[in-house]
This record gives C-alpha cells, structure tokens and sequence, in this order.
C-alpha cells in the first residue's frame, strides 16, 4: 500500500514511509482541562483517531500520546491579567487547580469514549512531566539555544536556523506584526518562555535552578514527546490554530535539544465554525458534547458527520447537518441489524476503492460514498455487503457490530424495553425512569434518539 498524507511542514502530499517498519509513534497535542471540552476540540482529536485507526486498518501499530494539559497555559492576556487560565477556573469554582483539572479530565475522558475516539497508549498529564521539562530547559541553556533572565528562561528564536519553517512565519515575517507575548526579561522580543518566575500567590508551581516557577507554554509537548516517544517521531498532530506559534515553538525546543529532526510528518487539521466563525471558548459560540444527547442526538452523530467532510477543510456546525448524520448512522445500523445472514465475504471491488480512498490523503468523504453505494448496489448478496459493512467499520468506528448483538436481547428486556417506551410516549417520566434502572439493573443498557430507543447489553 502506498499511503499518500498533506504534512503542513513541506506543505505537499507525500508518501508515507514510517521510522520502523508497521509501526508509528503519534503524538497529538490535547486539551487544556480548566473548563469543558468543545465538540470544535473533539473535531481535532477525532481526526487523530481516524489517522490512528486508519493505520490500524493498514495494520501497522500505533503507538498514541495525548497529553492533558494541567498546567494553565500562558498567553499575552494571561501575563495582562496576572494569572492563568487554570488559576481564573480554580477562583472562580473555589477549588484547587488539581480539583479542576481532574474534574473536567474525567469528563473529556468519557466524552471521547461516547465519540468511539481510541484511548490512546497514554494520557500524559504536563504535571507529571516537570522534570523532564526542566531537563529539556537546562539542555536548551547548555547549548546557547536558551538564557536565564531573572529566573524567567526563554528561548532565543534567532539562534535557531530553521524557525519559521512550518509556519512560514520566519522572523522577518514576525518583525512586520503579530502578537507576541510581552515580557520585560526577553533580549529579543521574539523569543518565547520556557520557565517562568511565579509570583507568591500563584497556586501551581515548581522548584527549578533558576525560580520557584511554572513552564512556559509550548515545552511539555516537546518534553513528553521526547520522553514517551523517543527523539523523532512520525506523526505530530493538532489544529490548523497550533501552527504557531505552539508547533513552530515545539520544533525549536527539540530539535534545538537533541539535535535530530523532530517530526517526520505534521498533520493539521481545519477548524469546525459556527456561522462561519471559528468555534472557540472565548467567543462563547461553542457546544458541548452534552448539548448535542440533550437534544436527543447521539455523540456518534457527530463521528458522522466529522467524516462528511475532509479534516483539511472547515467544517461549518449546524444542527441540521447534525441531524442528517444522525438518520444516516441510522440507517447504517438497520442495516446491519435487518441483515439476518451470519456468513458473507468481503467484497472485494469495494474493499479496493475503500482503501483507496483512505490511502489518498484520508479521503473520509469518498470513502463513506463508496460504502453507500456498496449498500445500494444490486449486485451482491446481502451477507457480503454485511461482512464489507463490518470491515469498513473497523475504520469508521461506529461499532456497528453492536446492532448485531441486539438481535440476541431477551424477550423479558424487550417487553420491558416496550413498557418505557410506552410509559415516555404517555410523559410518565417517573415509570420511564423506573423501567430504566431495572432494565439496567439485569445488565443491558437503553440509548434514547429522537427516532426510537435502542437496548443492548452492557
Ligand atoms: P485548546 O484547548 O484551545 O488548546 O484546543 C485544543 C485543541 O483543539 C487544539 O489542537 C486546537 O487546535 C483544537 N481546536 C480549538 N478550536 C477548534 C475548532 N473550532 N475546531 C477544530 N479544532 C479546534
Ligand atoms: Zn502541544
């Protein structure tokens, strides 16, 4: 096979060769946990599923970090406003930054277990990786990439040749404009933090040889990177927002560290808008995953309609595209589920084009036409396109295996599951909870839609 990926850093679609062979080390950045996850976010973890699964369907072994952010994030507003982002969470909710932090880890934890998203091989948390960071930091100093000023350290973006190169923002360009993040100890403002000084009052900080402080905003990627995955690694991914200056930040500090190339391939992925505009927690104009079960849609919707559309365009949200992809992962259950035969083979006119598609840069779209048409087509028995369905679905991750379990749900859950039925069609709201907590009790497990409830054992 001849997988063929878009990487940012050479801005052309390239063959895929990984380091060793049927193996690939991935590291994605993931999210900052000081406030809820939006489904703009699970836009860009959900693509690095779909790159994970798509190599899984190649069989290659992938081996995923995702890091959790603990550590508030240090951005130009912060530095105005004196204090992080996890720190504003923690005053405004009465806890610790470490209560915060937990808490909405655990939530983006059983979001992306509702969104069929693969737990990756681990979740680092930046707080467990301090020391590395530090490591990272004094070996930056060693070799003149870095200095200490005032027990703030920074990195000297001038010394390093090769800045500017994935995001096309070399320094002449960054002397013409763009934001900076201002600090009265950088020689040059250009440079970037990679430990800070905290002041008394802020609630998390570390020992280091240079401050009582915290790290600077881009080096625990490069540090759990490095220290999960080894010097190089094949695949980095994130949102087209990550370009710079994260990205650009993290290839200075490793490569600058351990002197070997830090990515081989850089995968970006576009953003989801809302009437056209970027889906963000500072513009207020984002939903959650619970907004989307709260009006009756199941997260797996989502995954749907993820898929509709290439992850290197824009997505624009909108319910009705939502609710589209929610009456065709319909279909492709009743599909399966109306399918009686056990015994079929994979079709293989349509397990070409499949991976051909996938093969070409992820072509998701394509492939999910294919697989509509292999459904509509005359040509082949309804077991064969079953068995092809299920393979496709190794990659698309919907779990429509499920919908052939369901076949085999005793008749007492069924009548009981018909009862709650009933009893929500009359507003019994409290006879409809109660059948749900018995029907859950003898180990089956009820998923409302707006179309029909689904049973299926635990
Ligand atoms: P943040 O919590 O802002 O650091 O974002 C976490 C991840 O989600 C990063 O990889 C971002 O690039 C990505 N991201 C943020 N907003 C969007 C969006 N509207 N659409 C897609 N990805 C996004
Ligand atoms: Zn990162």
């Amino acid at each position: 096979m001849t997988l063929k990926l878009y990487d940012t850093y050479t801005r052309k679609i390239r063959d895929f060769k990984s380091i060793q062979k049927n193996k690939i080390t991935m590291y994605n950045c993931g999210p900052t946990v000081y406030d809820f996850v939006h489904i703009g976010n699970y836009r860009t973890y959900l693509m690095a599923d779909f790159i994970r699964r798509t190599f899984e369907y190649f069989n290659y072994d992938v081996k995923q970090i995702k890091n959790i952010t603990d550590v508030g994030h240090l951005t130009q507003d912060d530095i105005e406003a004196g204090e992080d982002k996890m720190l504003k969470a923690a005053r405004r909710e009465n806890k610790s930054p470490y209560d915060i932090a937990r808490f909405y880890e655990n939530i983006f934890l059983a979001d992306e277990k509702k969104l069929n998203i693969l737990p990756a091989y681990k979740f680092t948390r930046a707080t467990e990786y301090i020391n590395e960071m530090i490591a990272m930091i004094e070996k930056l100093i060693e070799k003149d990439y870095a200095y200490e000023s005032n027990g703030n350290v920074f990195f000297a973006v001038g010394k390093f040749e090769n800045y500017g190169k994935l995001s096309g923002n070399t320094l002449e360009n960054l002397k013409t404009g763009s934001r900076l993040e201002a600090h009265p100890d950088k020689r040059d403002s250009h440079d970037f933090a990679l430990w800070l000084k905290a002041s008394p009052d802020h609630l998390m900080q570390w020992d280091s040889p240079w401050s009582k402080g915290y790290p600077g905003w881009h080096i625990e990627c490069s540090a759990m990177s490095t220290a999960n995955l080894g010097n190089t690694i094949d695949i980095h991914t994130g949102g087209e927002d990550n370009i710079f200056p994260h990205h650009e930040d993290e290839i200075a500090q490793s490569e600058g560290a351990t002197g070997k190339k830090f990515v081989n391939y850089w995968l970006h992925g576009r953003h989801l808008l809302v009437d056209g505009k970027k889906m963000s927690k500072s513009k207020g104009n984002f939903y959650k995953l619970s907004d989307i079960e709260k009006k009756g849609l199941e997260p797996l919707s989502f995954r749907y309609l993820c898929l509709t559309t290439h992850f290197q365009s824009q997505l624009n949200f909108t319910w009705q595209s939502l609710e589209a992809s929610q009456s065709a992962l319909n279909k492709l259950f009743e599909f399966v589920r109306s399918a009686k035969e056990k015994r079929g083979k994979i079709i293989k006119e349509y397990e070409a084009k499949f991976n051909n598609a996938l093969e070409n840069n992820l072509d998701t779209p394509r492939a999910l036409a294919i697989t509509w048409e292999m459904i509509k087509s005359k040509n082949h028995s309804i077991g064969d396109k079953k068995i092809t369905l299920l393979k496709f679905d190794d990659f698309f991750g919907f779990d429509l295996n499920t919908a052939t379990i369901e076949d085999e749900i005793p008749a007492e859950i069924e009548r009981l599951t018909e009862q709650r039925n009933e009893a929500r069609k009359n507003k019994d709201w409290s006879m409809s909870d109660k059948l749900r907590a018995e029907i859950e009790s003898k180990g089956f497990i009820l998923k409302d839609t707006t179309e029909n409830t689904t049973v299926k054992p635990k």
